[in-house]
């Protein structure tokens, strides 16, 4: 049943960037456009061309995760090394909104994907910086527990009502679904973080206050060996 949801869904988000790449190319074909037009809509089919590919590998990453697939050889990783790596990634999109991203706290080795952990970092630093306000800021801090690893994303951003909470963690679910694809967003960010954080055996809590910011954490156990 959840498949068949989930395919269903998926046609339906595939349908809305390829119609309006379809209607842009149409536009330009007819012959009927401004010249000075054309690099607008060469930039909406580019932008939405963009989301479809990212939609593309998340619905990959999810179907070999539901596959059973989706985890490959655990080794020891450093959670802080994996969390400057990821903040790395955005450093240019959060320094175009004059965001800081900092990353602090201890080098702890958990047992991890490496693939798959850099993608969750990736997902809720990405959100972390898309959700922001202008000027704002993000701060990822690991810490290492008794017998836990933790690693916490706090940003400074919009935050999430409180009745969408519990939801944000489902497939394709968006609080704001216009926000989400003009920023590129496929809705499947956090599916991805909570799918993933199951195989690590590790546990995510949310907590967001509306125009305050959001802090998501990772919890991993530790294994006897390393606390
Ligand atoms: P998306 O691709 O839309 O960002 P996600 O699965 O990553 O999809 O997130 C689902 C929804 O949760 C987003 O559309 C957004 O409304 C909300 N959200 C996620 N992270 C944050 C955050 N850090 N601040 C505010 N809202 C967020």
């Amino acid at each position: 049943e959840l498949r068949k949801r989930f395919s269903a869904n998926v046609s339906h988000e595939l349908r809305t960037p390829l119609t309006s790449i379809s209607g842009y190319a149409e536009l330009i074909q007819s012959g009927m456009t401004q010249p000075q037009d054309v690099p607008l809509f060469a930039h909406k089919i580019r932008h939405e061309s963009q989301r479809l590919l990212k939609l593309g590998e998340d619905i990959m990453r999810l179907s070999r995760m539901d596959g059973g697939h989706g985890v490959g050889r655990f080794q020891s990783v450093s959670l802080l090394k994996a969390a400057q790596e990821a903040a790395q990634n955005y450093a240019q999109a959060a320094a175009e909104r004059g965001v800081s991203v900092i990353t602090e706290g201890q080098d702890v080795q958990i047992q991890a994907d490496p693939t798959l952990l850099g993608e969750m970092l990736c997902n809720l630093i990405e959100n972390a910086v898309k959700y922001n306000r202008d000027g704002g800021e993000v701060r990822v801090s690991v810490q290492q527990l008794e017998d836990a690893a933790r690693v916490r994303v706090r940003d400074t951003g919009i935050g999430i009502p409180a009745a969408h909470i519990d939801h944000v963690f489902e497939r394709f679910y968006r609080v704001d679904g216009s926000r989400s694809k003009q920023t590129g967003g496929t809705g499947l960010g956090l599916s991805i973080v909570k799918h993933g954080a199951k195989l690590h055996g590790a546990s995510v809590e949310l907590q967001s206050d509306v125009g305050v910011g959001t802090t998501v954490t990772l919890t991993f156990a530790l294994p006897e060996g390393e606390r």
